[in-house]
């Protein structure tokens, strides 16, 4: 393959930013575009501890986050479980991370187009990016605009809805220090609170049967006076979450001369819809592989990598969302569970922190179900009182 040397970076996103950053910082010329400059694109903003201790200047770097050490869980009946996280989440306002990412970009040497792109065509050379008032070169050109990703016919295979979710939520101004998750009846996703430094992102995501935008929004909205939260001062907004299939997983993110990575190559855990972790992996592998001069390695090192995680969660996310466990819905039975077992509370605490990999989840249940039955038991014996709390009483 063609060895790059001038880099096009399309979309100053998560991806962008911190593939545009490592090559610039390696030496690479990078030309980086963006329309928005930092923007707060529609997101919940929560960074799981898998992601902070991977890249520690998320931690380190002087940039308003809140940290969240306590959770609550709230199933489809109503009734809840709250507990202490081991490893804090970071919830950032999507402006405040895109902005860090970016000056770490600029910082490191790349150059920063802020304009939209809106062709990108082989020549002789390599390519040329139009945009309305300029045509740039590259010799490669890194796709990275996010899940409506516009050139993916261009470049790969067109996705079908199926590999989608739709989200809608607010911003809403207030805070504190929990993150909230309730899961709905027939709601393939769920709702969440995410407290910012000084505002919530609240919305929900998933599939309905029969459900459509607006239908998900009154859906969010009922829900709100149960987490003490009003529309008033609200700002409303609405994206989509790549949910790829296994199979269009398996489409090429790479060919002569370009690769994707981010949202626009659809690298999002299809149960919880977490992707700014695999945005940035996936752009610290492209830039691994574009450091080594072999930038048809990128896949095979995404493979190697995340991808296997993210084949999972796509096969298992209709079973969690609906399927059953020891008699009751997989979600009931798993916040039942929470409640009354420290052995499966450890477990939670692991998946929130993003340490425990779906690939090996089942083992460890399997192998750890004798002592979550016998805790369970011993609970209901002991701790009576200790049962899901119902949501609307729990002040
Ligand atoms: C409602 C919602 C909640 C979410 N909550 C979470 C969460 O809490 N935690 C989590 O980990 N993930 C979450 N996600 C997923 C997360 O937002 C994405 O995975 C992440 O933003 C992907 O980063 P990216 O850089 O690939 O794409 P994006 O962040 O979408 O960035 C793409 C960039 O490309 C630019 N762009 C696009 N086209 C062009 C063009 N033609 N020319 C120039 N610029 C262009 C855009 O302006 C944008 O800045 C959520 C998603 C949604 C929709």
């Amino acid at each position: 393959m063609h060895v790059p040397g001038k880099i096009a970076v399309v979309g100053g996103g998560p991806a962008g930013a911190f593939v545009a950053a490592q090559l610039a910082r390696s030496g690479r010329e990078v030309l980086l575009f963006d329309e928005k400059l930092a923007w707060e694109k529609p997101c919940g903003g929560g960074l799981t501890d898998k992601a902070i201790a991977r890249w520690p200047f998320l931690r380190e770097a002087a940039a308003e986050r809140n940290w969240i050490s306590h959770c609550e869980l709230i199933a489809p009946s109503g009734r809840g479980v709250s507990f202490q996280l081991d490893r804090q989440i970071a919830i950032f306002s999507r402006k405040v991370l895109n902005g860090l990412l970016l000056e770490r970009a600029c910082q490191a040497g790349a150059q920063f187009c802020h304009a939209r792109v809106t062709g990108i065509d082989r020549t002789a050379e390599g390519w040329a990016l139009c945009t309305s008032s300029e045509t740039h070169s590259a010799d490669f050109v890194v796709l990275a605009t996010g899940a409506r990703n516009s050139f993916r016919e261009k470049f790969s295979t067109p996705q079908g809805p199926e590999n989608f979710t739709i989200a809608v939520g607010y911003y809403i101004p207030g805070s504190h220090q929990t993150v909230q998750i309730k899961f709905l009846k027939e709601l393939y996703g769920y709702i969440w609170v995410f407290p910012r430094a000084d505002h919530f992102s609240v919305g929900i995501c998933g599939r309905m049967q029969g459900m459509n935008t607006a239908g998900l929004r009154r859906v969010l909205d009922d829900s709100l006076p149960e987490f003490g939260l009003s529309l008033e001062g609200a700002r409303f907004y609405a994206h989509i979450i790549p949910s790829l299939t296994v199979k269009a997983l398996g489409r090429p993110i790479s060919g002569n001369g370009w690769a994707m990575i981010g949202d626009a190559a659809g690298f999002v855990d299809a149960i919880t819809g977490e992707g700014i972790y695999y945005s940035l992996r996936s752009a610290e592998l492209l830039a691994n592989a574009i450091e080594q001069d072999a930038p048809e390695k990128y896949s095979a090192f995404v493979q190697e990598d995340f991808l296997p995680e993210l084949e999972h969660a796509s096969r298992i996310a209709g079973r969690f969302y609906g399927g059953k466990w020891m008699g009751r819905p997989v979600v009931e039975r798993m916040l039942q569970l929470t409640v009354r077992s420290k052995s499966f509370r450890e477990l939670m605490r692991d998946l929130f922190a993003g340490t425990q990999e779906y690939s090996d989840l089942r083992e460890r249940v399997q192998r750890s179900l004798p002592r979550i039955g016998a805790e369970a038991v011993v609970s209901m014996f002991w701790e009576p009182s200790r049962t899901l709390f119902p949501l609307r009483s729990r002040e």
